[in-house]
């Protein structure tokens, strides 16, 4: 437990690449856990490749980071000042890249909630959430 401020300070900035299991994730399965649901991980089955998959309830979850996927009004959102033009269309890919998973899981049926990263420094918000998305397949 010493190492648990630093290890999650960590995870934070390794969570702005694209990488499996940040402190992000892990925020929402303990509480999708906790709540009672049970998931699957990255299933390579549903477009997008979401990064958690609640198969009987046909729905994905999506843990972005802030900073890559573009959380509209967010202050992690920024876009650094050196090479602005570099950032601004990697950023627009990403986005558009976003958009067309979307598109892809809501065609073939699958329900999709994205909680962002910054959400999930409040276990009540995500379990809000949650339940907010889940609860409506009763
Ligand atoms: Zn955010």
């Amino acid at each position: 437990m010493t190492d648990r401020l630093t290890s999650q300070k960590r995870s934070w900035n390794m969570s702005r690449i694209r990488s499996r299991d940040t402190a992000p994730e892990l925020a929402v399965r303990k509480v999708l856990y906790r709540i009672g649901y049970r998931y699957r991980l990255h299933s390579a089955i549903v477009p997008g490749k979401p990064d958690i998959v609640l198969t009987k309830f046909k729905s994905v979850i999506f843990v972005h980071g802030c900073f890559w996927h573009r959380h509209p009004g967010c202050k992690f959102a920024y876009t650094p000042k050196s090479r602005e033009e570099f950032w601004t269309k990697k950023f627009e890919a990403n986005v558009r890249r976003d958009e067309v998973v979307k598109k892809q899981l809501s065609e073939s049926g699958w329900r999709n909630l994205i909680i962002w990263e910054c959400e999930t420094k409040s276990s009540d918000i995500i379990e809000n959430l949650l339940r907010g998305f889940l609860g409506e397949n009763g």
